[in-house]
């Protein structure tokens, strides 16, 4: 009796929700019909908790974001919510203040960002939770056992150790690294009753109780110095900037850090650009660390990456590396965060939501009031001008760790000379020396494929892409012509179409033909080439490093890939092969970039007790930036190229950002692009510069005309109000609809 009154006065409970669509805004739902009112909801509605809702055509899984008294939609429109996924909130008050931010300074849709920042298992609405999977950890009598008594038995010996290192259990994913066979040891373990299956993994909470292995090196001044201002610091926010030429130990210096976090029982994120080139980072850590160590890339399972995710949530990672999306991991209590290289542009993403990690990172511990450090030896311009600002700490490693010698460094002017294929005389006279006297040799060069593009000899005709302003690479060993900007392939034709003519000649140089062309003056010795063709197979960037490392091979040949982190101690020339393309880039940031490239490549050079020498190649050794860097440094060259920038009033002396838009014409992305132009004018924003519309400096790719349209302001504050009112706007344009149009905060990319 009287409940249907009681139903009607007792308040509606109406679930806020960030639904993963590109929309601005978020979405209302009443709860399933079983807990509609408050009073009658056993059901605590927290935020945070998963939900299932039908939207538009299909159903989605959305986020709780807030639940509400009222809704701007009378309740009739209202729908219900399918189902509600989780007891436990799985987006955490720390991420979603985050990606609240995140959404707000790029301007992404919140309910995509929050989406994004979820592991893909977990937005297809599977369980937040580990999966029974195998998992062993040491009995009372295994951890007995003498291991250094398996002499004769290495593998188990290896195996036995590693369990003894990891009292709390180690899966399948963790074992498999060690051997292929892992399953007989364990097998062999098991029967002799050392071993018992386990809970995935356990959580220990307590990070203090697993040591680390003490370094024996002792640090110089300047490590000293980082890692003391850093470890003071430890309980407040703060950026600092580990400005360190490279091998001056600033690894070293993240290790020292890392260890008095996890002392406080806290943990550290540890951000890469790519862990699949620098295996051997990932090995440094867990030589140091047995904390827990939890490695997020692209190259893990779906699963996997969940199990990141709950391992950094419940707290039984102890130190975290990953790329650019690990940011997003949960974490139970973070101490540190570092980024390093944190100059690389993999930091921004460059499609979907344009976040830069890097900057995010930043934000992130800022919100969670712990330290972090971008380490580099090439900082970006950006990191400069925020320690000239005092916004950020810098820290200083001058001089190479362990009483390695910097390289001597020499321009090779290469007008006019006479040159084998690319290589000049003297460099492959540098090449002959040293191999000759036992060392190792790395030649560096941008460009996979074998060459840049093809043409006719008769009547000129060049072959180009049928879908991009492109030309197409041709790659002898697939015998393949490729579009390295759309991926675009089929094989190469057996004449000219215009002529008919059979001669077709390859031009240019990629690192394929370099191969070539050293494999024919150096038959002795063993080449190994590193770029995204040759390590594309899983695995296969493992096998040339080790190549490399036991000295199989002498001669590497690579693209920037062997520019970053690798540590090869035998290697006492470098040689840059073409150091002009950074020189006149499209890009106002190619030079940035060529300086960076050239450093971190001249860093691989007489990392230890060998001195090296790097030889430059170029037509311009006059070139004021070029002979800046070579003569003075990264630090001067950096100068120059920020008063240009200044100058300019390009970043990082002002806020840019990016629209683009593309279309199967050219046309339509113009008429978009001059359409919001004007809504900028029509406004009368204040010191809002606008250019463009222009076409992309690549108009066609992939079969769609680019076109874009760039908004920069010298304070940051007044680009950002603006494009909160004008990109709901934008929406809203008929020829928004005929396109497809993207913004770039921040754009790292101009192409
Ligand atoms: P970076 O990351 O700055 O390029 P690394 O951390 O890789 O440099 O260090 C380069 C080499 O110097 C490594 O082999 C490292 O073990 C060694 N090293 C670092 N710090 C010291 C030190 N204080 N004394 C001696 N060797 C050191
Ligand atoms: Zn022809
Ligand atoms: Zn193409």
């Amino acid at each position: 009796m009287g409940t249907t009154e009681e139903k009607q006065k007792s308040p509606l409970t109406i679930l806020r929700i960030a639904v993963p669509v590109p929309l601005y805004t978020l979405f209302d739902y009443l709860p399933p019909k079983s807990n509609r009112t408050i009073e009658s909801a056993d059901f605590h509605f927290e935020p945070g908790v998963r939900v299932r809702v039908s939207f538009g055509r299909s159903n989605h899984v959305g986020v709780l974001v807030e639940v509400l008294k009222n809704s701007i939609k009378p309740q009739y429109r209202l729908k219900e919510v399918i189902e509600i996924l989780d007891q436990q909130p799985v987006v955490s008050h720390d991420i979603f203040l985050l990606s609240r931010w995140a959404a707000a300074y790029y301007h992404y849709p919140f309910g995509e960002v929050i989406n994004s920042a979820l592991p893909p298992l977990l937005r297809q609405g599977k369980k937040a939770a580990y999966q029974k999977t195998d998992h062993w950890k040491l009995t009372p009598k295994g951890l007995e056992v003498n291991a250094d008594e398996l002499k004769r038995a290495p593998q188990q010996q290896i195996f036995l150790k590693l369990f003894q290192a990891h009292p709390q259990g180690l899966g399948v994913s963790r074992l498999s690294e060690v051997t292929i066979s892992w399953r007989r040891v364990i097998n062999t373990f098991i029967e002799k009753k050392w071993l018992e299956t386990c809970k995935t993994p356990s959580v220990t909470g307590d990070l203090k109780t697993n040591k680390f292995n003490k370094s024996s090196l002792e640090l110089n001044e300047d490590q000293q110095q980082a890692v003391q201002s850093v470890t003071a610091s430890l309980s407040k926010f703060q950026t600092f900037l580990l400005d360190g030429v490279t091998g001056s130990g600033k690894t070293e210096v993240y290790f020292r850090i890392i260890e008095s976090v996890i002392q406080k029982n806290r943990q550290a994120m540890v951000l890469v650009p790519e862990i699949g080139l620098t295996p051997q980072l990932v090995q440094r850590f867990k030589a140091r660390f047995t904390v827990p160590l939890t490695v997020v890339h692209s190259g893990i399972s779906n699963r996997e990456r969940l199990n990141a995710w709950l391992q950094t949530k419940d707290g039984t990672a102890g130190i975290v590396i990953g790329t650019r999306s690990a940011l997003f991991l949960p974490l139970r209590s973070p101490g540190v965060f570092i980024i390093d290289e944190e100059h690389d542009i993999s930091f921004k993403q460059q499609e979907g939501f344009r976040y830069h990690a890097r900057d995010v990172a930043v934000m992130r511990a800022q919100q969670a009031n712990v330290p972090i450090v971008l380490g580099s030896a090439t900082p970006s311009l950006e990191s400069l001008r925020n320690v000239s600002l005092e916004r950020y700490h810098s820290l200083k490693l001058t001089t190479r760790a362990g009483g390695a010698q910097k390289p001597t460094v020499q321009l090779l002017d290469i007008r006019n000379r006479a040159m084998e294929s690319n290589l000049s005389l003297s460099l492959l006279k540098a090449i002959r020396h040293h191999l000759e006297a036992g060392n190792q040799v790395i030649l560096f060069l941008n460009r996979r494929g074998y060459a840049p593009s093809v043409i006719c000899h008769k009547c000129g005709w060049v072959l180009d892409c049928q879908r991009c302003d492109a030309t197409m690479t041709f790659h002898q060993q697939r015998q393949k012509l490729c579009c390295h900007h759309c991926g675009s392939q089929h094989p190469m034709p057996s004449h000219c179409p215009k002529c008919q003519e059979t001669k077709l000649i390859s031009r240019g140089y990629g690192t394929e033909r370099v191969e070539q062309v050293l494999s024919q003056h150096f038959p002795n010795y063993g080449i190994e080439r590193i770029d995204r063709d040759s390590t594309s197979r899983k695995g296969a960037m493992e096998q040339c490093l080790k190549n490399i490392h036991e000295g199989r091979s002498q001669l590497l040949i690579g693209t920037q890939m062997l520019a970053k982190g690798h540590h090869f101690p035998n290697v006492t020339l470098v040689g840059i092969i073409d150091a002009d393309q950074g020189l006149f880039g499209v890009d106002f940031r190619a030079s940035e970039r060529m300086a960076q490239l050239i450093v971190q490549v001249t860093g691989r050079a007489g990392r230890e007790e060998k001195p090296g020498e790097v030889l430059i190649q170029t037509h311009h050794p006059d070139h004021p930036l070029l002979q800046a860097l070579i003569q003075q440094g990264y630090h001067e060259f950096s100068k120059l190229v920020m008063q240009e920038r200044l100058a300019a009033e390009l970043p990082p002396y002002c806020s840019m950002a990016l629209l683009r838009a593309e279309a199967t014409s050219a046309e339509l992305p113009r008429l978009f692009l001059e359409q919001a132009s004007k809504l900028v004018q029509e406004a009368e924003h204040q010191n809002i510069l606008i250019f463009g519309p222009v076409p992309a400096p690549m108009e066609r790719r992939a079969g769609r005309f680019r076109a874009q349209l760039i908004l920069q302001s010298a304070q940051r504050i007044d680009l950002h109000r603006l494009l909160k009112v004008w990109i709901p706007k934008l929406e809203k344009l008929k020829a928004a609809r005929k396109v497809r149009w993207s913004l770039d905060v921040d754009p790292m990319d101009m192409i």
